[in-house]
């Protein structure tokens, strides 16, 4: 069930690899070529092309570092792309984690307004393997979200995927508040 917290942003519990929107963003890691948690499912999901393209970019350009983001299909899923962003390991919270963090929400959803993409869904990058602390990460990623949207027509819309019932209920408190 998605709940609605403004014409644009929206809360749902799930899996990110179901939704029906422009993109999908995956927490990646550097090398672009896949890993575990969110990564192997939106690779497992959308099948051979995206490492295609993750290949191809990381030939390019070396792969994708922490904080930035890069587009590329989203093969057999139902959303055409995957904006794939490396968040920061979590490491105490001083070696510039919260600004890497929502970097990474920047540079995704900059991607999305150069492609004019209608809506875009995110993952709670970080805040599995990575380790985030999720109040501090769930608080990051409404922040960007709601900053960037108050300034920009793309993406129209936004929505916020969550997978347990902890990061729900966080998403939901920042959300109302
Ligand atoms: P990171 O390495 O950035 O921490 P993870 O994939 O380990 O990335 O976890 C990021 C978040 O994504 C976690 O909150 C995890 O519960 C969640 N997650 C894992 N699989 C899915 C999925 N299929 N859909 C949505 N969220 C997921």
């Amino acid at each position: 069930m998605a709940s609605l917290f403004s014409n644009r942003i929206q809360l749902v519990q799930g899996d990110i690899t179901r939704q029906s929107v422009s993109a999908i963003v995956n927490a990646a890691n550097s090398s672009l070529l896949g890993g575990g948690g969110v990564d192997g499912a939106i690779h497992r999901a959308g099948g051979p092309a995206i490492l295609e393209e993750c290949r191809a970019i990381r030939a390019r350009q070396g792969g994708c570092k922490t904080g930035e983001a890069v587009i590329t299909t989203g093969g057999r899923l139902p959303a055409a792309h995957v904006i794939h962003t490396v968040g920061p390991v979590w490491n105490g919270g001083r070696k510039g984690e919260p600004e890497l963090l929502a970097n990474c929400y920047r540079n995704s959803l900059r991607l999305a307004e150069e492609r004019q993409l209608e809506s875009v869904a995110f993952p709670g990058i970080s805040t599995g393997i990575y380790g985030y602390p999720k109040p501090e990460a769930a608080a990051v990623a409404v922040h960007e979200v709601r900053q960037w949207l108050a300034v920009h027509d793309w993406p129209q819309r936004v929505v916020f995927v969550v997978f347990d019932e902890e990061n729900r209920r966080l998403y939901e408190q920042e959300l109302a508040g």
